[in-house]
């Protein structure tokens, strides 16, 4: 287990960790949940792929973290990444030093529920590990080469320069793993344009030219784009005046509905798992076949839009629970995109299982792939690579 990161992800209660080494199946990855509350517990998977359920209860997150870390520290970690969702206008990795923590403090009011949580990890594994180098790796930091006639709002240009009001993007290091592992495999790493869909309980698109994002679907918050299982993606903004005056409204409520109440569930009003709405629909159930048309057709229209910044497609890579196991979604959302050429090969579609990777196109035109996502094995690369550069850079000092 040389050369192995320890990847955690701190939630408001619960944080998920990866040991990550040089071979996947190695790879030994846990949550800890219910953080605060007498029934908390670690869940996780050993080395040897047995699992273990440890008590802990009324743990916080430095207690869960103590715990995780004794019983890893046998295989010696060479250092921590740490997810981060917001990095404001931070463009890659960072090792974790107090002017970085203040970095991600600031970009809180743009991330609310995550970035409070990751600092509570962050702290916590700065004092517990404070010989170990500790990187924060951002969701939104592939995205940081977006043009700026792709990431700016049409607003008055101070919200922009005074506020951070702009596009920044999430899901970066699943578009920025899937798409360098895709364009590898067809034989040209970090080259050409390519479209990425990833497509789970959050969903996005995001558009690569030569291995760096030039649009993204999701914007100042992961709310705007794609209908996903709970949020609603693009609206009028002018809905949140229509529900205050027509009905009363308040902000809070707004959010909420379309947070929590849309997308795949608001449409259905049934589920926000694509699997109970595809085997609904199957049954005759109108509202989930339409809640599932609504999701391909925005998703084709999405891919649509965002090839407009890649001088040539060469081809389009599905990722994330729906992306890598819903053959059914992928025909779909290919059937709303026939001027592109694409040619589904079907058989090869429906044959794909879960955590495979496969090429499903017939050979003519762009290609399309499916690639299961890595996002711990991205941020433990980044991490590495963060960490030896410091180690490099201390060695000649
Ligand atoms: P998260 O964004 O929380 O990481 P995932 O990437 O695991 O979520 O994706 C969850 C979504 O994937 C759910 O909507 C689930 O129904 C869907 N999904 C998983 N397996 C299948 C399947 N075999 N067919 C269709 N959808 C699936």
């Amino acid at each position: 287990m040389s050369n192995s990161v320890l990847v955690i992800n701190c939630g408001s209660s619960s944080i998920k960790y990866a040991l990550v080494s040089e071979r996947r199946e190695d790879r030994i990855y846990g949550l800890a949940e219910n953080l605060g509350a007498s029934d908390a517990r670690i869940k996780g998977i050993t080395k040897g792929g047995q699992p273990i359920e440890i008590a802990i209860p009324n743990a916080n997150h430095e207690q869960a973290l103590e715990t995780i870390l004794s019983r890893l520290s046998e295989y010696q970690p060479q250092a921590i990444g740490h997810r981060v969702v917001h990095g404001g206008n931070l463009t890659k990795a960072e090792l974790l030093t107090n002017e970085i923590v203040e970095k991600i403090r600031e970009a809180t009011p743009l991330a609310p529920l995550h970035n409070p949580a990751h600092l509570v990890g962050i702290e916590a594994t700065m004092r517990l590990f404070p010989n170990l180098p500790q990187v924060a790796v951002f969701d939104t930091a592939f995205h940081q080469t977006m043009p700026d006639y792709a990431y700016r709002y049409a607003l008055p240009k101070f919200l922009y320069t005074e506020h951070g009001v702009r596009r920044y993007g999430f899901h970066g290091t699943s578009h920025a793993y899937v798409s360098e592992r895709g364009s590898t495999l067809a034989g040209m790493p970090n080259q050409g344009g390519w479209l990425t869909a990833h497509l789970g309980n959050g969903s996005s698109t995001c558009a690569i030219w030569n291995g760096k994002s030039v649009d993204t679907s999701m914007g100042l918050t992961p709310l705007e784009g794609l209908v996903m299982g709970t949020r609603s993606g693009d609206v009028d903004p002018s809905i949140h005046s229509f529900l205050a005056k027509n009905l009363g409204w308040d902000l809070y409520k707004i959010d909420r509905m379309l947070n929590n109440e849309s997308g795949l569930y608001g449409l259905s009003n049934l589920s926000n798992d694509m699997r109970t709405l595809i085997e609904a629909s199957e049954r005759g159930n109108e509202d989930a076949t339409l809640a599932i048309e609504v999701f391909c057709y925005r998703l084709a229209k999405s891919l649509a839009g965002l090839s407009c910044n890649l001088p040539q497609l060469d081809g389009l890579i599905f990722t994330g629970g729906i992306g890598e196991n819903a053959a059914y979604i992928r025909e779909k959302t290919l059937a709303y995109l026939p001027h592109f050429g694409f040619q589904l090969d079907q058989q090869r579609n429906n044959e794909l299982k879960r955590g495979t990777e496969g090429r499903v196109d017939a050979g003519q035109g762009p290609q399309i792939w499916v690639i299961p996502t890595d996002e711990e094995g991205r941020i433990a690369q980044e991490t590495r690579h963060v960490a030896e550069q410091q180690q490099h850079a201390l060695a000649t000092l």
